[in-house]
């Protein structure tokens, strides 16, 4: 173990967190549990689009030559040919003098050269129609075969999250099966003698495990699978039985037990399994006691028991972690700008993370304390929009100073309004 207990920044933490890790070995999906993964492999279109001319417009196919100069005080009369719908191909060739009644999507028939909107005609008879506006040009609504996408084209590259818009891409260029990077998976411990499981309730001197449940909902939103082992009793014995159930899996993850008391024998633990210790203290509140190695080569990393301290650390290291292994090159959440309404004041020497609502002032933002901010007390977590981050070297940020936020909620950014 690193025994000098050499304590490092967030920064130089979760870049030695990261350094090793790769993105995940690829498998196929189908479109249907692409959403939110990452693409390992650039992604050719199988299909053009349009795959034909169509036409844009429900109305009439006709020769531009024919109706150029049609107006309502000059109607231009044509003989309807057909009927095409979407779907189905035309079957007549539209010749001088004759048009072709079409659908929105339906292949634009052989010598018809624009479509004129119904909107635009008298509607048409079973037999003919009278055009009272000529089309703008030829060509008019008309959507030409290849003008979005041609077959064999690169659509989405390498490295691309999958999107709604994205996969409705894939979907029309033909591609059902894409090459995503693996989830991650990531087991999970909770240890200490106090806890019992969310659902029992506690005796006296027991506490709810919150983190079973924010550690399993952490994991999920990064977009990991969460293996679930329990809650370790602090005996070495048991976190050892335990933790060895999470060796197979991508990360290991434990809360709790890594700190200096009597009964904190995770770090112990992990050395008995041949645990390379990194580092495991990091100059940030909550959560200074977060140790991180890897055993067997499995990168595990043991987060402090706070609830709030857990779920910072999850933030700020396992979360860019899963996300570096699904593929993703953005690894942090948003950061924003914002007034920290009071100020703030600290002693020590560390980065402070402190839960904050925000509210949009004019083009600036906000922030404000979400509430008690001690590293046990959740409710002010349940509320908070973001984390500001008060650098490891401010002692004093006046009322209204400007503060780096990590935007946790990003629906709130949603309600930006250049022009408010
Ligand atoms: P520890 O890091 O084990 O010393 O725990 C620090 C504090 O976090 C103690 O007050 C624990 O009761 C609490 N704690 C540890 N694990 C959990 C958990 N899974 N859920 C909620 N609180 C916890
Ligand atoms: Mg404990």
């Amino acid at each position: 173990m690193n025994n000098t207990g050499e304590m490092l920044t967030v920064a130089e933490a979760r870049k030695r967190i990261l350094q090793g890790a790769e993105p995940l070995p690829s498998e196929k999906v189908t479109l249907a549990d692409a959403l939110q993964r990452v693409l390992a492999r650039d992604l050719q279109a199988g299909l053009t689009l349009p795959p034909w001319d169509n036409s844009a417009m429900d109305g009439f196919a006709v020769r531009f030559a024919d109706v150029a100069a049609a107006c309502a005080d000059a109607p231009v009369s044509l003989k309807l040919v057909e009927t095409i719908a979407a779907g189905h191909m035309p079957v007549k060739t539209v010749e001088a003098g004759e048009a072709a009644r079409i659908m929105t999507g339906a292949p634009v028939p052989q010598g018809a050269d624009a479509i004129v909107p119904i909107e635009h005609t008298d509607g048409g008879t079973e037999d003919d129609v009278a055009i009272l506006q000529s089309p703008r040009a030829c060509g008019a609504h008309i959507r030409r075969m290849g003008e979005d996408v041609q077959a064999g084209q690169v659509i989405l590259q390498a490295g691309t999250e999958l999107t709604p818009a994205r996969i409705a891409m894939a979907a029309a260029a033909g591609c059902g099966w894409l090459d995503v990077h693996a989830r991650p998976r990531v087991a999970i411990l909770a240890t200490g003698d106090e806890l019992v499981e969310p659902g029992q309730t506690p005796k006296p001197g027991q506490i709810v495990s919150s983190n079973s449940h924010s550690m399993v909902a952490m994991v999920q939103q990064a977009g990991g699978v969460p293996l679930y082992l329990g809650i370790a009793r602090d005996e070495p014995e048991d976190l050892l039985a335990r933790m060895q159930g999470g060796l197979h899996a991508d990360v290991l993850l434990t809360s709790g037990g890594v700190s200096v008391g009597d009964f904190d024998y995770v770090k112990l633990v992990y050395e008995r399994l041949g645990m390379r210790m990194d580092f495991w203290k990091v100059a940030m509140k909550p959560g200074k006691p977060l140790a991180f190695g890897h055993i067997d080569g499995v990168p595990v990393i043991g987060l402090p028991g706070n609830p709030i301290a857990t779920a910072v650390g999850f933030e700020q290291f396992v979360r860019p972690l899963l996300r570096r292994m699904l593929g993703h090159t953005r690894l942090s959440r948003p950061v924003i700008t914002a007034r920290l309404v009071g100020g703030y004041r600290k002693r020590d020497q560390r980065l402070h993370f402190h839960r904050v609502l925000l509210q949009q002032d004019g083009n600036a933002w906000l922030a404000r304390s979400a509430g008690g901010q001690g590293s046990a007390m959740l409710y002010s977590m349940a509320r908070a929009d973001g984390l500001a981050m008060i650098p490891q070297e401010t002692s004093v940020l006046a009322d209204g100073e400007a503060v780096q936020v990590q935007v946790l909620n990003t629906d709130v950014l949603g309600e930006c309004h250049a022009d408010e």
